[in-house]
C-alpha cells in the first residue's frame, strides 16, 4: 500500500511484560500516524479509549501468543482511507474511531492480531490462507474473554456464527494462487473450528498451551495446513486426523442425529453422527435437564440412559448441525 497525505505522528512506547534473553522487560515504540485533518478526534480517541486499549490489547496477545514478533521495528498503526489491512509494523487503519458493541475496535484487534497470525506465522500458499484469517478471527473472541470472560466471548462469537456458508472448504487448492473463495469461511468457520476444537480438547491450559507453542513453533517461518494440523495433534496428544478432515478439508458440518425411545418405562437416548467423514467421532456435550453428559458419536447409534427427553445439544461450543428426528 502506497498511502500520501499529511499525517500527524503520536508516539508513545509499550514495556512488555515479557522478558528478553538477559531478563530485561522487552520495550518497543508504538506509533500512530493520523491524517492531519482527522487529528483532534484521533487524538480524543486515543486518549480517552484505544491509546490505552492499543496496550490492553498487546498486553493480551502477548500473554496469549508471546512477545509482539516485531519490536526491533516497533507496532504502528497508520491511517488509510480503506478499512484496514495488516502490513506489518505498520497496520493500516480506516475505521473512523469507531467501538463495536463490545466496546472495542474491530479493525485495530483484528489486523493486528495478524502480526502474530499472518506476519510472523505464515501460510506459504494462499491456499492456506485459513491459517491467518481464522486463528486471527478467532483471536477476536479471545480478546472479548480477555476482557469480559469466556461467557461474553460466546456471545462474540455467536455473533460471528450466522457468517459461515459452508460452500466451500476452507482449504483451496495449491499452486494454482488461488484467492477466488466463495465465502469467508476462512474467517469464520475457521474461528467457529477453532473454537470447537477446545471444546474437544475441554482442557483450557493444555488449549493455550499449543496456541502459544504454535507461534514460537512457526515464528517467522512460512508454513502449510499440515504443519499446523500435526503441530497440534502432537501437542495435545490427540488423533484428530478425522476432525480436520472435516472441518478444513471438507465442507460439510456434521450433523448430531438424535432422539429419545421410550421402553419399559425408560428414555433411551440414541444418537449418531451422519454426514460427517469417515471414523468422525468428535465428542459433543448435551444437557439432560441440567445434568451435562459428554457424547462420543459414531457413525452408527449409540445409547445413553436418560432420566427425560428434554435434550438440549450445546452447539454454544460445538460448529455442528443438530437433527432431532429418527
Ligand atoms: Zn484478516
Amino acid at each position: 500500500t502506497l498511502n500520501i497525505g499529511y499525517y500527524d505522528r503520536i508516539r508513545d512506547y509499550y514495556t512488555s511484560e515479557r522478558k528478553d534473553s538477559t531478563g530485561k522487560n522487552i520495550s518497543y515504540l508504538v506509533d500512530y500516524f493520523f491524517l492531519d485533518y482527522h487529528s483532534d478526534r484521533a487524538k480524543a480517541f486515543f486518549a480517552d479509549t484505544i491509546y490505552a486499549r492499543t496496550k490492553t490489547m498487546l498486553k493480551c496477545y502477548e500473554k496469549l501468543f508471546g512477545v509482539y514478533p516485531f519490536a526491533r521495528d516497533g507496532y504502528a498503526l497508520v491511517e488509510t482511507p480503506y478499512w484496514g489491512m495488516e502490513h506489518q509494523s505498520a497496520v493500516a487503519y480506516g475505521n473512523n474511531f469507531k467501538l463495536n458493541n463490545f466496546g472495542f475496535d474491530f479493525i485495530l484487534i483484528h489486523e493486528s492480531a495478524h502480526e502474530w497470525w499472518g506476519n510472523a506465522v505464515s501460510c506459504n500458499d494462499p491456499a492456506d490462507m485459513w491459517i491467518h484469517e481464522s486463528f486471527t478471527t478467532y483471536t477476536e473472541a479471545l480478546f472479548v474473554e480477555y476482557l469480559y470472560g469466556y461467557k461474553r466471548s460466546l456471545e462474540y462469537l455467536s455473533m460471528q456464527k450466522p457468517n459461515i456458508a459452508n460452500k466451500t472448504p476452507i482449504q483451496g487448492p495449491r499452486g494454482v494462487n488461488f484467492h477466488e473463495r466463495a465465502d469467508n469461511d476462512i474467517y469464520y468457520k475457521g474461528s467457529w473450528m477453532l473454537h470447537t476444537l477446545r471444546s474437544v480438547l475441554d482442557n483450557d491450559s493444555l488449549w493455550f498451551g499449543m496456541l502459544y507453542g504454535l507461534q514460537q513453533e512457526f515464528k517467522y517461518k512460512t508454513i502449510s495446513t499440515e504443519d499446523v494440523t500435526k503441530y497440534i495433534e502432537k501437542y495435545t496428544n490427540r488423533n484428530l486426523e478425522a476432525f480436520f478432515r472435516q472441518y478444513i478439508y471438507g465442507n460439510k458440518l456434521p450433523t448430531l442425529q438424535y432422539f429419545v425411545e421410550k421402553k419399559n418405562g425408560k428414555n433411551v437416548l440414541k444418537y449418531r453422527w451422519i454426514n460427517a467423514v469417515t471414523g468422525f467421532e468428535m465428542p459433543i456435550d448435551i444437557y439432560v435437564k441440567d445434568k451435562k453428559y459428554r457424547l462420543i458419536p459414531k457413525s452408527t447409534y449409540q445409547t445413553l440412559n436418560v432420566e427425560n427427553d428434554a435434550i438440549k445439544v450445546n452447539t454454544e461450543r460445538f460448529l455442528i448441525e443438530v437433527l432431532n428426528q429418527k
